[in-house]
């Protein structure tokens, strides 16, 4: 009597167990990638490198870093692990034109990508300088990023060509 009422209660409870079973490790499965990915956002997101930046060797403010000595591991991956100019990350708040005789000064500068208002990186300094030389009118193209004196948030930024 005792055996067949555990049998009979223990069956429907299997077969619950094993109906609840499956939904539930897809759910624990979601959660766990949730955490995963949330943990290596957080990781990848997180101030756990040092800062490269030059401006702490020459006592202004690091703007890459906003002053806490430490980048996160995407902004590593920006970088390339490369030393950061004093200027990254600064906003372009005045525009200088030199060398330009034939072609239009404003009509290159649109090409360079760069605008007044944008973040100045060292990526886009470069990539402005290989846009303009791929027009094939200049022999050389030198994008300098001037800081203001006393520096501040913003910068200066001269192009200078040579035409061909
Ligand atoms: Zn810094």
């Amino acid at each position: 009597m005792r055996a067949v009422s555990r049998y009979g209660e223990s069956h429907p409870s299997q077969s619950m167990e094993q109906g609840t079973k499956r939904p539930g490790s897809i759910t624990f499965l979601l959660v766990g990638l949730v955490l995963l990915v949330s943990v290596g956002g957080i990781a990848f997101f997180a101030p756990i490198f040092e800062c490269p930046g030059l401006a702490h060797s020459v006592e202004t403010q690091c703007y890459f870093c906003k002053g806490n000595g430490r980048i996160t591991a995407f902004q590593r991956w920006r970088t390339g692990g490369n030393l950061v100019e004093t200027w990254e990350g600064k906003e372009i708040s005045e525009i200088e034109t030199m060398g330009f005789r034939k072609t239009s000064a404003q009509n290159c500068f649109a090409l360079t990508g760069l605008r007044k208002g944008q973040q100045i990186t060292d990526a886009r300094q470069r990539r402005a300088c290989q846009q303009l030389l791929a027009e094939g009118c200049f022999e050389s193209v030198e994008i300098y990023v001037l800081e203001h004196t006393p520096p501040t948030d913003k910068v200066t930024v001269a192009l200078c060509v040579i035409e061909k």
